[in-house]
């Protein structure tokens, strides 16, 4: 039988999430599937005024012949478009002063690529037979990190402080005096806003993460995919900062265009050309086709206003509509809390005395016609979390779909923990 190497079968063995992710598709392609709420995914919104700028840009492509002919017949040079990565800078040197050029810009397959190639980059077995983790200074944080390991266990967790804001409303925040900077760090790593919480750590915070990384001489690592300035689903007034030495990844996927696999890097000139290098010996060229619609987008100021304007004001609505739905289903019938809503796609919703794990109430709301996605998956990092019962207590659920949807999936869900804390 075939004989697999070690990182082969890391890399395509067992993965949590993607059963998970193969669950949830086999669910919506099935007989049931049309009748299925789904607020287990992360695609963004169809949009209707977003979706037809999309179609506009690409009607505007194609009516350009030569311009057309180009993209589509010939490969980018590995770091991504050139006018597209000046076009980027100059957009972060126009809104908020960096001094940053295309040469701080590598573009990737996609911000999940990305990922793969700075976390390999940075972390793992060292020259000198040390090894380097990426510390996460909260968990839960983005799953989709979780298995991107080259070399096994290269992720340091730490647990949250948990604000009890209000009745129903929680916030984590990162407890300082836990977390452990050391010699054996590679880089510290946040997405900001969190998936799958929609946390939006603070600007303070953010702060004093950049300060204990430029202390060891690291990178901290900001995954921008829902965040500042594009798309901009960030609910909290935020002063982004970027200086040498930090990483910041953007993506086009949460503007509506995740099906071309656009992520850029922002960073130090070394690691943007090593990015590059990787993107070249892994897959020669990026998809271009994203860059494309949006480059002309980023010079007129286009996007920054459709992010601002629809984007966020969008996905903030729909939060508010979702959060209303769960107080108004929910009722005091079983305790519950949700992280406040402070960017991304998500609710996290927290169920204190919830008698079973939340991958079975992930089966049986599956049976009900409705997915979410357990808890359990986004923690990860520790060795163990068996002391720790609220990695079992929490569910993502997406507020993206349609009013419909996701007000008849928050019905059962209600009803279901009313069964289940009798
Ligand atoms: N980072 C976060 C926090 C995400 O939620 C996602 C996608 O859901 C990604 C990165 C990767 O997205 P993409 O590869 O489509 O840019």
């Amino acid at each position: 039988h075939l004989q697999l190497s070690k990182t082969g079968q890391r890399l395509s063995g067992h993965s949590g999430i993607v059963e998970l992710m193969d669950d949830l598709g086999t669910a919506l392609a099935g007989a049931a599937g049309t009748n299925l709420r789904m607020l287990g995914g992360g695609n963004p919104a169809h949009v209707p005024e977003v979706q037809a700028v999309w179609r506009e840009r690409l009607q505007a492509i194609v009516n350009d012949t030569k311009f057309c002919d180009r993209m589509l017949a010939n490969y980018d040079g590995p770091a991504g478009n050139p006018r597209f990565r000046e076009s980027f800078a100059a957009s972060l040197r126009e809104i908020y002063g960096w001094d940053v050029g295309p040469d701080n810009i590598a573009i990737t397959n996609g911000g999940q690529t990305a990922f793969f190639f700075l976390f390999t980059l940075l972390a793992g077995d060292m020259p000198d037979g040390t090894f380097r983790k990426v510390l996460l200074p909260i968990v839960p944080e983005y799953i989709g990190y979780s298995d991107q390991q080259v070399t096994e266990g290269i992720f340091q967790s730490y647990r949250p402080r948990i604000d009890h804001l209000d009745k129903h409303s929680f916030k984590y925040r990162i407890d300082f005096d836990a977390l452990e900077v050391t010699d054996s760090t590679a880089a510290i790593c946040v997405s900001r806003p969190t998936n799958p919480t929609g946390n939006v750590l603070t600007d303070e915070e953010v702060a004093h993460l950049a300060t204990l990384a430029a202390e060891r001489e690291i990178p901290l690592i900001i995954d921008n995919a829902y965040g500042e300035p594009y798309p901009a689903a960030v609910f909290e007034p935020i002063q982004p900062v970027w200086n040498p030495g930090m990483v910041m990844s953007f993506s086009l996927s949460k503007l509506g265009l995740p099906g071309t696999r656009t992520g850029i890097v922002l960073a130090d000139e070394e690691i943007a050309s090593r990015i590059r290098t990787m993107t070249g010996i892994v897959g020669l060229a990026n998809n271009n086709i994203g860059q494309a619609m949006v480059e002309p987008m980023l010079r007129s100021g286009q996007l920054l206003q459709l992010s601002r304007e629809v984007i966020r004001p969008y996905y903030q609505a729909k939060s508010q509509l979702a959060q209303q739905m769960i107080a108004r289903h929910f009722g005091d019938d079983f305790p519950y809390l949700v992280h406040r809503s402070e960017g991304a796609f998500f609710l996290w919703l927290w169920f204190p005395e919830l008698p079973i794990a939340t991958r079975e109430l992930y089966a049986r709301l599956k049976e009900r016609g409705v997915l979410i996605v357990p808890g359990e998956y986004f923690f990860f990092g520790q060795d163990d979390l068996s002391d720790w019962p609220h990695s079992r207590q929490c569910i993502r659920m997406t507020f993206s779909q349609a009013e419909e949807v996701v007000d008849s999936g928050i019905q059962i869900i209600a009803d279901e923990l009313r069964k289940l804390h009798g």
